[in-house]
Formats: C-alpha cells, sequence, structure tokens
C-alpha cells in the first residue's frame, strides 16, 4: 500500500496524540507515517537534562488511573515515583497538611481537624470523589455542566475552601485560576486524582513519548518535517517536497490545526504558565507532597522538591525544587526569580539563600482554554473525506484527552479500513 511517498495514513504531529493514534493503528497492522515538526516527539511533554538535573518543561505529573495510559503505557518501565496523595498549604503563614484520608487512614483526624475549610467542606470533598468515581467516563463527560466555580458554590463548599485549595489545585491543573473551566473537567481531575497514583517516570516526563515510540516500527517518524498546507489527500512540506496519504490525521495543538484545515473556529486562546528549579544542598525533610500557596496571593502558585519524589531528578548530593507561578501573576522575565526567591525565603528561611535557579521555562501556549461544549468532540472533519483530528483540544486538556482522542482517530480509521 505504500511508496516512497504514499502512505495509508499520515499523521501530522508528534506529541502524545499523534503518537497514540499510531501506536494503535500499529497494533491494528496498519501503515502509517508520523510526521513531527521539531527535533523530537513528545510536543508539551518533554524533558532537558541540565548538569545533572532532569528539568520537565513544565511541571507535570502522570495520574496513574488516566485509562488510556493504563492502555498504553507500560507503568512498570517507566519507573514511576510517586507523590505522597493530598497538599501541603500555607495557611496563616504556616504550611498545613491537607491529607488524603482515604489512601492514607492514619492522617484523617489531623486532616479532619486541620484549620483548612469546615467540617462540612471535608464532608463534601467525600461527596464529590463519590460523585466523579461514579459511572463511566462517558457518562461522566455527558453530566450537565457549568463553570467549576459555580459548582463548587453550588455543590455547598466554603469560600474559604475554594479559594485556598481549589482555587491553586484546579488552577495548578488547568493553568486558570479563575475556575471558568467546565464542571466536567473537574469532575474528570477529581475522578482521576481518586483512583491512581500521582507520578513521575524517573528519567522525567519524556520517558511516556519515547516508550510510545518503542511501540512503533522502525521508520515511522519523521523528525524536523513541518507540514504547511493540505491539498486534499496531499500533504505538501515545508522542505517543498510532498506526500499524500488514504487518510490523514491533524494531531497539532489546535491553532496548527486551524491553520492547516484553514478553519479558525478550530483555534484556541491559551492559558500560560512559568514553572523555576532550583538546585539545593540536599534537603533533610523528606515531604513528597505538593505544596499549594493556600491563602496567600504572592507569584506562587505550587512547588515541590520534585527530586524528594525522583531522587534521580538530581544529582545525589543536591535536591530539585520545581516552582510554578500563579497564571494570572507572571511577573516579567527580569523579576521573576527575585520575586520567587522572596516568597520561598518567606516559606522556608534563609537557607533559600544557597538555592541557585537553574532554569526558567515561560511556556506562553500551555493549555487550550476549552470552552464548555468542548469534551469529546468527534474525531472525523466536517465535510472532509479521510480526514481526522485528534490533541487535547478536542478532549480534556490533559496528557489523558491527548491520548484518547489519538485513540479515537485510530479507532475512527480502523472501522472506516473495515467497511471500504
Ligand atoms: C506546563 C504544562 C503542564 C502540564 N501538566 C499536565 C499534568 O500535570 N497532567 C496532565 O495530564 N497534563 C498536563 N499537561 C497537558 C499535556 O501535556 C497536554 O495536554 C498534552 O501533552 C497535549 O498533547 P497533544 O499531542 O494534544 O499536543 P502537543 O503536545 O502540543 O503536540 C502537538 C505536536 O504537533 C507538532 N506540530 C505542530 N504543527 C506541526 C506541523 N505543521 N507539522 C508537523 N508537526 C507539527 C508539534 O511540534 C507537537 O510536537 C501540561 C501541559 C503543560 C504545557
Amino acid at each position: 500500500m505504500s511508496s516512497d511517498n504514499h502512505y495509508e495514513v499520515v499523521i501530522i504531529g508528534g506529541g502524545l496524540a499523534g503518537l497514540s493514534c499510531a501506536v494503535r493503528l500499529a497494533e491494528a497492522g496498519v501503515q502509517a507515517k508520523l510526521l513531527e515538526a521539531t527535533d523530537r516527539v513528545g510536543g508539551r511533554v518533554r524533558s532537558d537534562v541540565v548538569n545533572g538535573f532532569t528539568l520537565d518543561a513544565g511541571f507535570q505529573v502522570l495520574l496513574t488511573g488516566y485509562p488510556s495510559c493504563q492502555r498504553l503505557l507500560d507503568y512498570t518501565k517507566l519507573h514511576l515515583r510517586y507523590f505522597e496523595p493530598g497538599a501541603m498549604l500555607r495557611h496563616g503563614g504556616h504550611f498545613t497538611e491537607l491529607a488524603d484520608p482515604w489512601r492514607n487512614p492514619a492522617k484523617a483526624w489531623s486532616t479532619a481537624m486541620s484549620p483548612i475549610g469546615s467540617l462540612k467542606d471535608k464532608f463534601l470533598i467525600w461527596r464529590l470523589r463519590s460523585k466523579t468515581c461514579r459511572g463511566t467516563l462517558p457518562e461522566l463527560y455527558s453530566r450537565p455542566q457549568k463553570t467549576t466555580e459555580q459548582y463548587l458554590r453550588d455543590f455547598g463548599f466554603s469560600e474559604q475552601i475554594i479559594n485556598q485549595f481549589f482555587r491553586p489545585f484546579i488552577g495548578g491543573v488547568f493553568l486558570d485560576e479563575s475556575l471558568s473551566v467546565s464542571s466536567r473537567m473537574l469532575e474528570f481531575v477529581f475522578r482521576m486524582f481518586s483512583s491512581g497514583g500521582i507520578a513521575i517516570p524517573a528519567d522525567g516526563m519524556a520517558a511516556i513519548p519515547r516508550q510510545l515510540v518503542e511501540k512503533l516500527p522502525s521508520g515511522s517518524v519523521n523528525l524536523q518535517t513541518s507540514a504547511v498546507k493540505l491539498e486534499g489527500n496531499r500533504i505538501l512540506l515545508a522542505n517543498g517536497t510532498s506526500l499524500t496519504g488514504e487518510h490523514i490525521v491533524i494531531a497539532t495543538e489546535s491553532n496548527a490545526a486551524a491553520r492547516l484545515l484553514e478553519r479558525p473556529q478550530i483555534q484556541t486562546d491559551w492559558n500560560q504558565t512559568t514553572t523555576l528549579y532550583y538546585s539545593a544542598p540536599k534537603c533533610k525533610e523528606g515531604y513528597k507532597n505538593l505544596i499549594l500557596r493556600g491563602d496567600e496571593t504572592k507569584v506562587i502558585q505550587t512547588a515541590t522538591v520534585i527530586s524528594n519524589v525522583a531522587k534521580e531528578y538530581a544529582p545525589p548530593e543536591k535536591s530539585l525544587i520545581s516552582v510554578s507561578l500563579a497564571p494570572e501573576k507572571q511577573p516579567t522575565c527580569d523579576e521573576t526569580n527575585s520575586l520567587v526567591k522572596q516568597q520561598l525565603t518567606d516559606w522556608f528561611g534563609d537557607q533559600v539563600n544557597q538555592w541557585e535557579l537553574i532554569q526558567t521555562y515561560q511556556i506562553p501556549f500551555g493549555l487550550p482554554k476549552l470552552d464548555l461544549a468542548s469534551i469529546l468532540r468527534s474525531p472525523e472533519v466536517d465535510d472532509l473525506k479521510s480526514t481526522y483530528i485528534c490533541g487535547d483540544h478536542l478532549q480534556t486538556p490533559s496528557i489523558e484527552g491527548a491520548m484518547d482522542s489519538g485513540l479515537r482517530a485510530a479507532e475512527a480509521i480502523i472501522s472506516r479500513r473495515a467497511t471500504t
């Protein structure tokens, strides 16, 4: 079915959506060529190694409950390292632990008594957890929806827990503290946090796309190959050549998909983020929690001693600290480090003077802002025969959203082939 420039399927974009689509097609024996514009696969899931530290390009975690990850990834080979469930919150100038009493019953009492939120709030968290774990994911995605802020208020949560826990927590997940994201996405995230662990691979998040590539026949991926235009089943490339596919999958981020398909309606606005990494002398405390800003409203949204979770992220005598900034409070480049250091010194004292900035990742195109209607859009492009679209903008802006949408595009092609 293939010649030098003709393929059964051509996938444009080597992020998690495109790779998942390619893996599913390979499993079904369908020959596919994947084109990736940059010099590596993974898209927004990228890791760099700098002076012996592993730095993910923006703080990211894998929720092991993600169904598509369970389906496509070998967790054992990823050597996953786990965060402690729950979080440390800043409250009244101190850290308070909000543990997950379902997974750590020994901390049930201290969590019930913690000053974050009322007893009613803690009961409601239990109710939210039970509600989000009921039914299938497609059922969850079809529930009535409103903004997360309205949903939490209607659920009965106090302003305190909304502002001190949900805003930085959900804000950190969707890079948007306004809580305007759909309640379906809140339910999805809560379900994922409840149904598995919070993990990072020992070799960095980029181990995830690397593992997907290993499942593909060799020669399936062309790096530094950018698609610039579609003409029916022909794809024109930036290097002046072209290739054709019986089926074409657009697995780029939303704005590139809009350009390729000449459909501006696919374009999205974006939530941005900034992550800074600091090298520190080896920390004595072994906290493996996520730290949330709690009642503080300065620049930091979340922080973590990431080498406490995965010691492989730092050389043996060092610790690696990851700090992400509140999306609405992105300072200018020049002042970022000093503002962050001031706040870290308030939190951890003079030891912060010894911490050295390793790298700052400013990520303007972090996550697509999706309107309330977006979840689970069809992978088939209206009016265009044999053209499919996938990516996190079609579903939830997450690893699961990207991988599941890639799988769904592959399934659509497999069933189309079966009927023709
Ligand atoms: C800072 C940050 C933190 C995150 N944290 C989490 C988290 O903790 N948990 C979670 O589940 N999710 C998280 N996410 C979201 C998750 O990483 C993304 O939703 C997912 O990786 C998107 O994958 P994708 O394949 O849809 O898109 P992308 O990763 O954007 O992939 C698109 C690919 O298409 C390529 N491309 C574009 N145009 C062309 C072209 N013309 N020709 C060829 N190739 C092209 C691009 O180079 C890119 O490789 C985070 C994202 C960011 C940025």
